[in-house]
């Protein structure tokens, strides 16, 4: 009598088995998510890992000199009558791969894109694209790149700066403004600290959904790859944070 029941699962069984599964997931899936998150973080110091040898190539080329931050990506600061420049970094037009009459300096060294925008970005730029300063509505959000070149370096040679360990080179922006951290935000190729204009962001590993506790990566002088606080932006911009004011409290 029991050789029918037995053919197939009970209705009992099979939500004992689909509620194994769902349990399953939900302890497996945050971990997964931070796996996915540490993957990415790896991924964007790897990438920064390149600039830095960049910059000692492009360096040994041309006397030891850097280029200037705004010029470095790009060829030129601003065009006559281009109504988007702080929007080059997601606009499509300003993709090097197809336009490289705009490419800078930096360019014939690193070309290729994925190289230049962290694998965290995306996902930011979709979320809070339209938030950086002087955005103009209708450019689409396709990044270009992300990361941005320590201003202060601009057109100094590598050997007359002191503390290489102590000064970044490129690193990452938000897009958006938290006072009195940065009075702008993540829209051009230079990350400028005079008077709080700029800071580190803070996107890498945020445990809210407001993004506004993580972290991001540097590059500094010296080749490395740090992780650095939105609170560390003055202190590795110059060397002993010369020409800066410090941080507001
Ligand atoms: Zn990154
Ligand atoms: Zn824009």
């Amino acid at each position: 009598m029991t050789r029918h029941r037995r053919k197939g699962f009970t209705l009992i069984e099979l939500l004992v088995v689909i509620s194994i599964i769902a349990l399953l997931m939900a302890i497996l899936l945050p971990s997964l998510n931070r796996v996915r998150k540490q993957a990415k973080f790896v991924a964007c110091k790897a990438n920064l890992k390149s600039y830095g040898l960049m910059a000692f190539m492009y360096a040994d080329d041309n006397d030891g000199r850097m280029p200037n931050a705004w010029t470095s990506f790009y060829n030129q600061r601003t065009y006559r009558n281009e109504p988007h420049r702080y929007c080059r970094w997601h606009n499509p037009d300003w993709d090097l791969v197809h336009n490289p009459k705009y490419a800078g300096p930096f360019w014939p060294y690193l070309k290729g894109k994925d190289i230049h925008i962290c694998p965290s970005f995306p996902r930011i730029a979709n979320m809070f694209g339209t938030l950086h300063p002087e955005h103009v509505d209708g450019v689409p959000i396709k990044p270009n790149y992300n990361y941005s070149m320590n201003s202060y370096l601009s057109d100094k040679k590598i050997a007359s700066i002191k503390r290489h360990a102590e000064v970044f080179f490129f690193g990452e922006e938000n897009l958006w403004i938290t006072s009195p951290y940065n009075s702008y935000a993540f829209n051009d190729t230079a990350m400028c600290n005079y008077q709080q204009w700029d800071s580190f962001g803070t996107f890498h590993l945020a445990r809210r959904a407001d993004m506004e506790d993580g972290v991001v990566n540097a590059v500094f002088l010296d080749g490395q790859v740090k992780t650095v606080n939105r609170i560390d932006s003055w202190r590795y911009c110059a060397p002993d944070g010369q020409s800066l004011s410090p941080v507001k409290d």
